[in-house]
């Protein structure tokens, strides 16, 4: 086995990490895992509050997800899923047929969240190109501000977060862009969501003829800085976007698997989309998997004949692979046996008191949180609650403070995200709560000594 610093000098030279920049970064090479908790080959140990970028729900190491996958491996690992199908893959298939809301049951399988949005947009635009009175002037997509759907061209067209997708501008596709649904961003949360909804109608009314589909994070916009959405939002894209005959995606790649309290998010405003996406904790983090699902409208436009020319033409070498299909069946399988989602409320209570301390703190300018996502965000000047100047960094500041003790995070600019694995314990939460009160102080101090020597700094 090569030593630490072998590691960590391939780690830091050859390894290539996304969104990382390489200059600055700080090798942390993870040797192994156990529940929430990773260790690097240091042997320090660190709360995963992230969950592993979001997608890890059961904890890591997980014995029955370990066995699942082993037994699957005695088996076959992968075959193709070109005109050719695989146990596992078809009773996930069904299983999430039977547990998504309304009638979604054709599951069109990928192997990360931003293939699955490409899925979508072409599934959407090829369905207007052959359905029964079809409509092959629809070709444009409603997005929103700030909305984050992956880093492929497409899923980054319909994308909204300036400092991700400018610099590949000229390769992406135009969308029609409304303005981010944060009722923050209006004098008065009073009326917000009708004040969004009135912004979509007004697009759908003057060009709905030209618009294939609204793509949107129901709820909650992660990668946005987890920004919420104004209660019946969701509810009321669904309503507009049936009267004006435009299909709606909607990307529940972090909101899946009970992240905001119910299995998937639309099932909090009864919302059954034309296309749903699903990826990161499909197999509880542990391999590759995604899945566009469509409902029989959608896909029956895609039946004919050999030579009809009307199957869809998109594929992945991997999609459905059976590896990664038994792990979404161990995933499901565990929300039921460890009782998961019905678990929640008493960790999300938890979170709830953790954040509510965290708010007495002078630096911390707002707390919000939808079951076991939260997101912080912090000020130099609880008398104002403007937020730190960027080049504080502030955010990173605080994450480093928690890495030290133990706790591992990644913000998102300056919000400070937390998103455990849904099997954190009540003690693990306490432990989360207890080193970011101190990790934010710490912050706090640094920061308010690199404003005294540099008070213009920003
Ligand atoms: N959609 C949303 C809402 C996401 O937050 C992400 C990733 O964070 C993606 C899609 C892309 O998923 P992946 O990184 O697996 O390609």
């Amino acid at each position: 086995m090569p030593t630490h610093s072998e590691l960590a000098n391939w780690d830091r030279h050859h390894f290539w990490h996304s969104f990382t920049q390489m200059e600055t970064y700080e090798s942390v090479v993870i040797d192994r895992a156990e529940g929430v908790w990773i260790f690097d080959t240091s042997g320090k140990k660190y709360l995963d509050g992230v969950s592993s970028m979001w997608c890890n729900l059961h904890g890591h190491n997980h014995p029955r997800l370990n066995e699942a996958i082993q037994t699957q491996l005695g088996r076959v690992a992968h075959t193709t899923s070109l005109g050719q199908g695989n146990c596992p893959a078809a009773i996930l298939a069904k299983r999430l047929a039977d547990s998504l809301p309304g009638d979604l049951q054709h599951i069109f399988y990928a192997s990360d969240g931003s293939s699955a949005v490409e899925v979508a947009l072409k599934m959407a635009f090829q369905y207007w190109q052959q359905c029964d009175q079809p409509c092959p002037n629809k070709t444009k997509y409603i997005a929103l501000g700030e909305a984050y759907h992956g880093d492929t061209l497409g899923s980054a067209s319909v994308g909204g977060i300036a400092r991700f997708h400018a610099v590949f501008k000229p390769l992406l596709f135009d969308v029609i862009r409304l303005p981010t649904p944060d009722p923050r961003q209006l004098p008065s949360s009073e009326g917000a969501c009708e004040h969004f909804l009135q912004q979509l109608e007004h697009v759908l009314s003057a060009e709905h003829e030209q618009i294939a589909a609204i793509v949107l994070e129901p709820l909650i916009q992660a990668a946005a800085g987890m920004v919420f959405h104004p209660e019946g939002y969701l509810h009321g894209v669904r309503q507009l976007t049936k009267r004006y005959n435009v299909l709606m995606i909607t990307d529940e790649i972090v909101t899946g698997f009970g992240r905001t309290g119910r299995m998937f998010a639309c099932e909090h405003e009864s919302v059954e989309p034309d296309i749903l996406c699903l990826g990161k904790s499909i197999t509880s983090g542990y391999l590759p998997l995604a899945a566009a699902i469509a409902t029989p409208k959608i896909y029956q436009a895609f039946l004919g004949d050999d030579d009809s020319g009307r199957a869809f033409l998109h594929g992945h070498t991997y999609g459905g692979n059976q590896l990664a299909a038994a792990a979404a069946l161990a995933t499901l399988d565990l929300l039921e046996e460890e009782q998961t989602l019905q678990h929640l409320p008493s960790k999300a209570k938890k979170l709830a008191e953790i954040l509510e301390q965290l708010q007495e703190h002078p630096n911390v300018a707002q707390c919000r949180q939808h079951g076991l996502i939260a997101a912080v965000e912090f000020t130099p000047d609880p008398s104002s609650n403007v937020p730190y100047p960027a080049n504080i960094r502030i955010g990173a500041l605080v994450c480093r403070a928690a890495k030290q003790r133990g706790v591992w995070l990644r913000p998102l600019r300056d919000v400070l995200v937390l998103m455990p694995p849904l099997s954190i314990t009540l003690d693990e939460l306490d432990f989360l709560g207890n080193t970011l009160q101190e990790s934010i102080q710490f912050a706090a101090e640094e920061a308010a000594d690199i404003l005294a020597t540099n008070p213009l700094a920003k």
